[in-house]
C-alpha cells in the first residue's frame, strides 16, 4: 500500500470561535494539493462548527486529544464516541505539551490509540526526544522506548491504520527545526523500528509526519526526505497563508 502525505494543523489552545471559523474559511478558499491529506485540529468547542465548513471540502477534522473511556464520570474530558458524533475523523495523541503539562504516559497513550481505533477515529501518536536527550546522543534510544511501550504493543490490523507524528521536543514553538537529514534519520529508525515489530510491508504503509517549527521556507526540504510524509504544523497553522504554502510543498 503507498503511504498518503498528510499535513496536519495542530490549533493548540488558540482563536476564539470566531477566528477559527475565519481561518477555516480563508483554507478552505485556498487552493490545495489533491494529493496531499489536509487535516486540521481545532480546539473541542470549535469541532462541530468547523466541522461543517469542512464538509464536502479535501480538509479533514481531527481533535487535539480523547478520553480512553466511551463515557463516565470523567469531569472534563471528551470521548472518542463524542468525537466521532461530530465527525471527527482523526485524533492527536501523545502530544509531547500533553505528556509534560498534563503528566501522560505511554500506557495511557496507548489506551487512548484503542479507544480512538475502537470507533474509527486514527490516532495521529506523537513521540519525540527532549533537547537534553538529543545532546546526549541517546535520542534514538528514548524515541525506541517510547514506541515500546506504546505503538509497538498494538495489533496488527491496528498498528497499520495509524499516523505517527517525530516531533522533537526542542524544535516545538521554539523556531529551532530538526535538519531535514537529522528527520530523515529518526524517520527511518522509526519505520524500521515497525519493521523489525510488525513487516517491512506495513512499516512502508505507515505515514510518518515531522513536527517542530514547519515553516513555509524549510517544509519543502523536510518533506523530500524519503522518510518525511508530510508534518505536524502548530505556529505556522494559525495563518492561512502560512499553511496554505506549508500544504502546498
Ligand atoms: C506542534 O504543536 O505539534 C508543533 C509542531 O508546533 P510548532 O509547529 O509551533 O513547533
Amino acid at each position: 500500500m503507498m503511504r498518503k502525505k498528510i499535513v496536519a494543523g495542530n490549533w493548540k489552545m488558540n482563536l476564539d470561535l470566531r477566528d477559527g471559523i475565519k481561518l477555516v474559511k480563508e483554507l478552505v478558499g485556498g487552493s490545495l494539493p489533491l494529493e496531499t491529506m489536509t487535516i486540521i485540529a481545532p480546539p473541542f468547542i470549535h469541532l462541530e462548527e468547523v466541522g461543517k465548513q469542512l464538509n464536502g471540502t479535501l480538509i479533514k477534522l481531527a481533535a487535539q486529544n480523547c478520553h480512553f473511556k466511551d463515557s463516565g464520570a470523567y469531569t472534563g474530558e471528551v470521548s472518542p464516541t463524542m468525537l466521532r458524533s461530530v465527525a471527527v475523523e482523526y485524533v492527536i495523541v501523545g502530544h509531547s505539551e500533553r505528556r509534560e503539562y498534563f503528566g501522560e504516559t505511554d500506557e495511557l497513550i496507548l489506551k487512548k490509540i484503542k479507544a480512538a481505533l475502537g470507533v474509527g477515529i486514527i490516532p495521529i501518536y506523537c513521540c519525540g526526544e527532549p533537547l537534553e536527550i538529543r545532546e546526549k546522543g541517546s535520542h534514538q534510544d528514548f524515541v525506541r522506548r517510547q514506541l515500546n511501550e506504546s505503538i509497538l504493543l498494538l495489533a496488527e490490523k491496528e498498528i497499520s491504520q495509524i499516523v505517527i507524528a517525530y516531533e522533537p521536543i526542542w524544535a516545538i514553538g521554539t523556531g529551532l527545526t530538526a535538519s531535514p537529514e537529522q528527520a530523515q534519520e529518526m524517520h527511518a529508525f522509526i519505520r524500521q523500528q515497525v519493521a523489525e515489530t510488525f513487516s517491512k510491508t506495513i512499516a512502508d504503509s505507515i505515514s510518518i509526519l515531522y513536527g517542530g517549527s514547519v515553516k513555509p521556507d524549510n517544509a519543502g526540504h523536510l518533506f523530500s526526505q524519503a522518510d518525511v510524509d508530510g508534518g505536524l504544523v502548530g505556529g505556522a497553522s494559525l495563518k492561512a497563508s502560512d499553511f496554505l504554502a506549508i500544504v502546498n510543498s
